[in-house]
């Protein structure tokens, strides 16, 4: 099965080519499901899944048994609640601005409730209806960002009609510092979040995102929340990555030049020839999310193709000396993310970190879902534009 996008920027009139693995989603997907044990893992696929397309991702997540999503906007909802049907659970993590509770009804989300005011919002919505409705109670465990505060937990546990009309789906709290996990702050958040649950009423429960799976069982509860394992960033930063690689992205040589010595390259002439160079010119810049001052090479299969000079909006130039010249021609596609180059590494090589990569992928990628055809789909990238 192979989906595709954006008939706008076709493979043949594209400049880049970003593929989504679903093959390596679905295998991080059962490998975090068998690290929780019985526990189901729930997809969060906010900011458009990561940058790789929501309802590609949350589909096949959906095939893979998950009943369970979590976006951050309401019209993320709307989108995922279009794309997926009536069925699944889909949770808006950033609450319902005032005013929006009718559309949150309308498209059947269900609030995640950070504060009194939107627990207030939801109780009234549920009344104006005439029935109750579903709500995740999300508490502050120790982050400091989002979710009721220990006084207000003490203050709402003391009122007795506080959520009369909300059938209260999950409690749930996030944790700040899950990638380390000598952190003190993880056990503090722990042991914290199981007080503030114990003074609500009861619900199932949810702690951990991706990093949090792996810090063991006493952060799994009754759901776990994963985003970024599932698209292949490590959630274990400093061990071995256990998930697959999701992603790659390949942009195409638009020209190749022989330069003289002294030539100066790209804006500023920041880079000069010091002696005679082949250089490629392709398709890809920074508005295409590839930060300005970030990860500075291409790959062709083995070979490592330096930037040099500036990275331009829509272009970026390498130097393909060592490649012999029948190597590269214009129309050849070459790896900026992928095997040899990760999202991890493109992030550490940037600064940031695998989620701002990705969530800043542009818009102007023909964008190719592979899935169980993938071995024929990267074959088919090779022949057609490296052949
Ligand atoms: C983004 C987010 C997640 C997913 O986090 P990952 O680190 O990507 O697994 C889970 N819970 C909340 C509240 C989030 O904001």
């Amino acid at each position: 099965m192979m989906r595709q996008q954006s008939p706008a920027f076709s493979m043949a009139a594209a400049g880049a080519v970003l593929t989504v693995d679903l093959s390596a989603l679905r295998e991080n997907y059962r490998v975090l499901k068998r690290k929780l044990g019985g526990v189901p893992p729930a997809g969060v696929v906010k900011a458009n899944g990561y940058g790789l397309g929501a309802a590609a991702i949350a589909g096949v997540l959906a095939e893979e048994g998950c009943e369970t999503f979590f976006v951050a906007h309401l019209p993320e909802a709307e989108a995922l609640r279009l794309a997926l049907g009536q069925k699944p659970a889909i949770h808006v993590l950033n609450g319902i601005p005032p005013g929006a509770e009718e559309e949150c009804i309308e498209w059947s989300a269900i609030p995640v409730l950070n504060s009194l005011e939107q627990i207030e919002a939801w109780r009234r919505a549920a009344s104006r209806a005439g029935r109750p409705l579903p709500g995740t109670l999300q508490v502050d465990s120790g982050m400091s960002r989002l979710g009721l505060p220990p006084a207000d937990v003490e203050r709402i546990a003391a009122m007795p009609d506080a959520f009369d009309g909300i059938e209260i789906v999950h409690v749930m709290s996030h944790l700040a510092c899950a990638d380390e996990p000598d952190n003190p702050a993880n056990e503090a958040q722990l042991g914290e979040f199981k007080r503030l649950s114990a003074m609500l009423p009861k619900a199932p429960s949810s702690l951990a995102n991706s990093s949090g799976i792996f810090l063991g069982e006493a952060y799994h509860f009754d759901l776990a929340r994963p985003g970024a394992a599932l698209f292949g960033i490590n959630p274990t930063p400093g061990s071995p990555n256990p998930m697959q690689q999701v992603v790659q992205l390949a942009a195409k040589v638009i020209q190749i030049r022989e330069l003289p010595a002294g030539a100066g390259i790209g804006y500023g002439h920041d880079f000069q020839a010091g002696a005679p160079m082949r250089t490629a010119t392709i398709s890809l810049g920074y508005a295409d999310g590839w930060l300005r001052g970030g990860a500075a090479a291409a790959w062709l299969e083995d070979t490592r193709l330096p930037f040099v000079g500036r990275v331009s909006m829509d272009s970026i130039i390498l130097d393909v000396s060592s490649l012999s010249p029948d190597r590269l021609k214009a129309g050849d596609l070459v790896e900026l993310i992928g095997a040899r180059q990760t999202v991890d590494d493109v992030a550490a090589l940037s600064g940031t970190i695998g989620y701002e990569i990705l969530t800043s992928l542009g818009g102007r990628f023909h964008r190719v879902y592979a899935d169980e055809e993938k071995q024929e789909m990267a074959e088919f990238i090779r022949t057609r534009w490296q052949g």
